[in-house]
């Protein structure tokens, strides 16, 4: 299998051949060519996979260039994660000018106030900042097409998961939502169970 199997533009295949991806991982395989057809879907997969750049891909693909207001939010767990996510992003859409930036706990409010103001197709953050953003007036949700959900059950387990839900009761209805989860414990498995379309089940 190859990545020219799948609709994508030059420009995402040029980055992923820079990269040297030369060929796509299982749930590769799997998810890209479904967040393509903009089919919901939840994924059970370990990190290591190449789970980041499954969904990373497509929604690069998918993204509109001139759109000022972010159009993908991706949740993770952590901050370190969140940063990997948004580098992720910048690497598989550097040759069509993907804006990324991430936002977390811990770092000044301001700083992230900035980034935000200037244009950003693609938010990744920490649940607690990212609500923080969103009743300060500082994260535009408008234009939100894609959410990713990332290791839902490291949410579940900090304690998110109440602030996953405030996040997506704010976003608009019409989307695709991507979980990813390692585990599927019954809180996850809601999630999905309230806030999808009918999705479609990974496992790899
Ligand atoms: P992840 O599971 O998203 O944490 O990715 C694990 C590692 O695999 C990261 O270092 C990625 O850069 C790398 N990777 C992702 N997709 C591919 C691929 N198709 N070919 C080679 N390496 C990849």
């Amino acid at each position: 299998e190859s990545f020219k199997d799948y609709k994508l533009s030059n420009e995402i295949i040029d980055a992923l051949n820079s990269l040297e991806y030369e060929s796509p991982t299982a749930v590769q395989s799997k998810v890209i060519p479904l967040v393509l057809e903009k089919i919901d879907l939840v994924v059970k997969s370990q990190t290591g996979s190449g789970k980041t750049a499954s969904f990373g891909i497509p929604i690069c693909e998918l993204i509109d260039w001139k759109e000022n207001k972010p159009q993908a939010l991706i949740l993770t767990p952590t901050r370190e994660l969140a940063v990997q996510v948004k580098e992720d992003f910048i690497n598989i859409g550097r040759f069509k000018r993907i804006k990324a930036a991430a936002v977390y706990g811990k770092q000044p409010f301001a700083i992230q106030k900035t980034e935000l103001k200037q244009k950003t197709h693609v938010v990744v953050g920490t649940p607690g900042r990212v609500l923080d953003h969103i009743e300060r007036g500082t994260l535009s949700l408008e234009r939100i097409n894609y959410l990713v959900i990332d290791e839902a059950d490291e949410m579940l387990n900090m304690g998110f998961i109440e602030q996953v839900e405030a996040i997506i009761k704010e976003l608009p209805r019409k989307r695709v939502t991507m979980l990813f989860s390692a585990t599927l414990p019954e809180k996850v498995k809601s999630l999905s169970l309230n806030y999808m379309k009918t999705p479609i089940d990974i496992e790899i």
